[in-house]
Parts: C-alpha cells; sequence; structure tokens
C-alpha cells in the first residue's frame, strides 16, 4: 500500500432496513429464496459505494451477507447441529443459546469465496475479509464432541486455513480474523490461541490481520468495560506473544476506550489499524478527535504501518451514523496525512 495511513473499518456496516431488522445482531433476514440472495448481493454493493463515497482507502463487503459474524460462517460447517441447543456464557460475559458440535467439524463447500469473489469484480480498492478466530468460534459453540477446547480450535484452525487460501485465491489484499475472545482468556491465548491463528494464516501470501477488541456497543459490553476501572490493560497479556507471531497487522480499539495507548509499543514492528471511531457511541466524532486519536498513535506506531480504522463493527448503529463516522474517519486521517507530508 503506497498511501500513507490507508483507512478501513474493522468489519460489519449496518444493513438497509429492507434487508434485515436494522440496529439488532442476529436480526432475522426480511426476504427468502432468491430474492433474498440478490438482496444481500445490493446491500453489499450499497456498503461498498458507501465506503467509496467517505473515502475509505481499503474496503469491506460490510459484512452484508452474514447474519452474525461467527455463527454465519459455523451454519456453513457439517458437524454442528443448530437444531440442538444449549446456553453458554459467550466471553464469560453473557449467556446465549448457541449450537452444538456432534460430529468431526468439516468444511464441506466455500463459505464466503463467491461473496469476496464479487466484491472483489466491483472494485479495484484493496479488499480486506473477516473471518472469526479460531478460538472465538469455539466460544460461541456447545462443544460434546471433542470435549477439549484447543482441540476444537485447531480443527477450526484447518478450516479456517482452507476458507482463507480460497479468499486470497479470490484476490483478497487482507485477511482479517475476529478474536475478541484474544482480551479475555489470557492463559489460553499463550498457551494455543496465538499458535492455531497461526495455523489458520499458513501459507498465505496475501496479508493477514486479527482483531481483537472490546465488543460491540450492546449493553453486555458497555456493562463489562464498566468493571474494568480506569486502565484497560488487557492488551497487555496478548501483544507480547503476537508480536513475535507471524501475523502482519493488528486490529485494536483505541478512541474514546480506556486502552493505555503506550501498550501499542508491545507490538512494535507489526501494521497497526488504530480504531479511532467510537463504535459504542451514536455521537459522530469530529474530524479534529480523530486526528488527536491518531496522533497519540504515531508515538508508538511508525506512520508506515499506522492504518486509522474503527474500533470495532458498526452492525448496530443506526446508518446514518454510520456513514458519518467513515465520513469523520476519513476526514482525520487526511489531517493528519497532510501534517506528514
Ligand atoms: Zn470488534
Amino acid at each position: 500500500m503506497i498511501k500513507l495511513l490507508p483507512t478501513s473499518t474493522a468489519g460489519s456496516l449496518p444493513k438497509p432496513s429492507w434487508l434485515a431488522q436494522p440496529e439488532t445482531l442476529w436480526s432475522p433476514w426480511k426476504l427468502q429464496g432468491e430474492a433474498l440472495r440478490e438482496g444481500k448481493r445490493d446491500a453489499l454493493r450499497l456498503a461498498l459505494h458507501e465506503q467509496q463515497q467517505a473515502g475509505i482507502d481499503i474496503v469491506s463487503d460490510g459484512e452484508q451477507t452474514r447474519q452474525h459474524f461467527v455463527t454465519t460462517f459455523i451454519e456453513h460447517l457439517s458437524g454442528v447441529d443448530f437444531q440442538k441447543r444449549q446456553t453458554v456464557r459467550i466471553r464469560d460475559r453473557y449467556d446465549a443459546s448457541v449450537p452444538t458440535v456432534v460430529g468431526a467439524v468439516a468444511r464441506q463447500k466455500p463459505v464466503f469465496v463467491e461473496d469476496a469473489t464479487f466484491l472483489r469484480q466491483h472494485t479495484s480498492q484493496p479488499i480486506k475479509w473477516a473471518l472469526p478466530g479460531p478460538m472465538t468460534m469455539i466460544d460461541t459453540l456447545y462443544d460434546a464432541h471433542y470435549k477439549s477446547r484447543e482441540k476444537l480450535a485447531w480443527e477450526f484452525a484447518r478450516i479456517l486455513n482452507e476458507e482463507a487460501r480460497e479468499l486470497e485465491a479470490a484476490g483478497v489484499d487482507i485477511i482479517q480474523f475476529d478474536e475478541p475472545a484474544f482480551n479475555v482468556f489470557f492463559d489460553e491465548v499463550n498457551a494455543w490461541g496465538v499458535a492455531t491463528l497461526e495455523r489458520a494464516i499458513e501459507g498465505l501470501k496475501c496479508e493477514t490481520a486479527v482483531h481483537i477488541c472490546y465488543g460491540y456497543g450492546i449493553k453486555a459490553n458497555t456493562d463489562w468495560k464498566g468493571t474494568l476501572g480506569s486502565q484497560w490493560r488487557q492488551y497487555e497479556q496478548v501483544f507480547p506473544r503476537l508480536q513475535q507471531s507471524s501475523i502482519d497487522i493488528v486490529s485494536l480499539e483505541c478512541h474514546n476506550a480506556n486502552v493505555p495507548m503506550e501498550l501499542i509499543e508491545l507490538i512494535r514492528g507489526k501494521k497497526v489499524m488504530v480504531g479511532a471511531i467510537d463504535v459504542a457511541n451514536p455521537a459522530i466524532e469530529t474530524p479534529e478527535a480523530v486526528a488527536d486519536t491518531l496522533r497519540k498513535a504515531l508515538q508508538f506506531v511508525d506512520a508506515d504501518k499506522l492504518y486509522p480504522c474503527t474500533n470495532c463493527g458498526m452492525a448496530p448503529l443506526p446508518r446514518g451514523v454510520a456513514r458519518g463516522k467513515l465520513h469523520a474517519l476519513s476526514a482525520g486521517a487526511r489531517i493528519v496525512r497532510e501534517e506528514l507530508s
């Protein structure tokens, strides 16, 4: 990437109200069959267009074809029974009814490769594609087969690698793995979490990223953040191991978060997608506020490795708010880019 401070989003964007209920996670589709297939594609086109209108440099599908960033991927795998549901505690934070692993997990066919090909056909800009990470996947399931979190994570890593290789072949420039679970299960992250992630990116020539955040702006997450005190030092537990890993880019939460900025120093040498947009607050940032966060980050990351981004996905936000935030991100990055040149 030649341009300094290339902007991108962490992943999801709100869906149009004709496709799914707005401002809701796991929102059911409003269309069916062929109309749904076509509707998802139309929404993807709109999401791309809105990013382009806002001047976003590395674009994505806005996750328009997925109901949820983890479950949609899992739905395409065999070995998981979606009728057999169990209530589990997700990321040690909230209870959810999740499907059960009942046998050996396998990917019978590509999951997102067709969608990625469609996105590739519609833009010559660099594209980023998000997949759930192995640890976040196992944390969103009830396992009645492997009975080992680690074993199941290695199985998912193998499956994710199959998908990632095909996404790369479809022309994806950056493959990102969403691992909010890395912010919770520190011992497991260091024991095998990062290793399974490296298994998922094995043999890839495109760039790879891991996104670690404090979650969408939903109540369970904001309540949790309220218990974390004035300094959120979770990144300190996993960054040293990530710095040593083969992952190219780390995407993290920063703006309006109590994350001490100097923790970024722990991944010196990596490219850093710095969250300069708060997704838990509907107030649209001023470009100057975005620029301020980016300037502070520049103390700990070299300018050629700083990628301005959002803290997390924007799926639960009103569409107009998300659009405003995209423009603010772009304008804020422009201010700092001009200062640097
Ligand atoms: Zn996130």
